[in-house]
């Protein structure tokens, strides 16, 4: 970090700073111009609060050299983290399509989709049974009825299962589902994404629908700091001005994510669209651009789904979106050299 002073700061007032930044055991490397001072904080800055030094009297300015986050950078982790999720690995290299529906509705439901979209090749089943919804009076999920259902199918399938959390209340329900998912709504619930740090289970972390790739990176350091590694990062669309998709899909953000972090990047082309025509195009552009994984709702009667039945593929229609990105998935963009 570096903190350009204002012209004739005088001595003592610069002694005094110093003192305070060598107080947060952070060395300084003072340079002495001719109108500026110039102060080059040497040290883990990563807890400075950079506001606070800006709002002082005597500084102009002040710039971060480093990013804010330490645990999520790839600076501090070349290799690719590879998550491993009971034997089913994400990252590194490891492709993996994340299918089914946008909530759990029934076991006859749940049970046929997770035997479809296994078939075609999904390594990991969804399904929300907590559903963050816009409208209180819309289907709110089975809620433990819905988990059950989800180890039903998991029981039948082999496939590890992934579901929204949406209140640490709930965790105790949630102990045999393989990876938890903190939805865009709660990607900056900062108490849940602490207590998330404290489990040894992979989290899928959605970004938030108004919320940069730093804010998503900030918010994987919440969970990381406090001891859990284990986090997968998901691209789901994010808010514009474009009101012919639901969110507009940010497939900058693969090279981006790729160049600031080792942890897996997912890309969600059903919410990001919002509509199943849009999802074909985007997972294969996805996949082309070196995502580590897609997810992708799937509907045995999208007509009928109880949500987001507008954007779900039927089984048919995933199992030849999954063929194309497996075909291409060899040609995809590698992120393995420094970017
Ligand atoms: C979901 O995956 O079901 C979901 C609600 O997604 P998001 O949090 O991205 O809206
Ligand atoms: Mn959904």
């Amino acid at each position: 970090m570096i903190v350009v002073l204002k012209p004739n700061v005088k001595p003592e007032q610069i002694e005094h700073l110093k003192d305070w930044i060598h107080s947060l055991n952070i060395d300084t490397h003072v340079s002495v111009g001719e109108n500026h001072t110039i102060i080059g904080l040497v040290g883990d800055t990563s807890a400075v609060d950079i506001d606070l030094i800006n709002a002082l009297d005597i500084v102009e300015t002040v710039k971060r050299i480093q990013e804010p986050f330490k645990k999520a950078n790839r600076k501090f982790h070349e290799e690719d983290a590879v998550i491993d999720i009971n034997g089913v690995k994400i990252g590194g290299g490891n492709f993996q399509i994340i299918a089914g529906p946008c909530s759990v509705e029934s076991e006859e439901q749940i049970c046929s989709i997770a035997q479809s979209v296994k078939a075609s090749g999904a390594g990991l089943l969804r399904g929300g049974a907590f559903k963050p919804r816009t409208s209180p009076y819309a289907f709110q999920g089975l809620h433990a009825t819905g988990i059950d259902l989800l180890l039903e199918a998991k029981e039948q399938t082999g496939l590890p299962i992934v579901s929204e959390i949406m209140s640490m209340e709930h965790l105790p329900l949630f102990e045999h589902v393989d990876v938890l998912q903190v939805g865009a709504r709660n990607m900056q619930n900062f108490e849940m994404l602490k207590e998330l740090g404290k489990i040894n289970k992979p989290i899928l972390l959605k970004r938030g629908l108004a919320n940069t790739i730093d804010e998503l990176l900030m918010s994987a350091e919440y969970i990381m700091a406090s001891g859990n590694e284990n986090v997968i990062l998901c691209e789901r669309g994010i808010r514009t001005f474009e009101t012919r998709t639901r969110n507009t899909l940010d497939l900058s953000a693969i090279p981006v994510l790729k160049k600031l972090t080792h942890l897996p990047v997912v890309i969600d082309p059903s919410h990001a669209g919002g509509h199943a025509y849009l999802v074909k195009p985007m997972a294969l552009a996805a996949t082309a651009a070196g995502a580590d994984g897609l997810m992708i709702e799937v509907h045995n009667n999208p007509e009928k789904a109880l949500c987001d039945g507008p954007q779900s593929l039927t089984p048919a229609a995933f199992a030849e979106v999954a063929d194309l990105v497996f075909k291409i998935r060899p040609y995809a963009c590698t992120y393995n050299e420094k970017i």
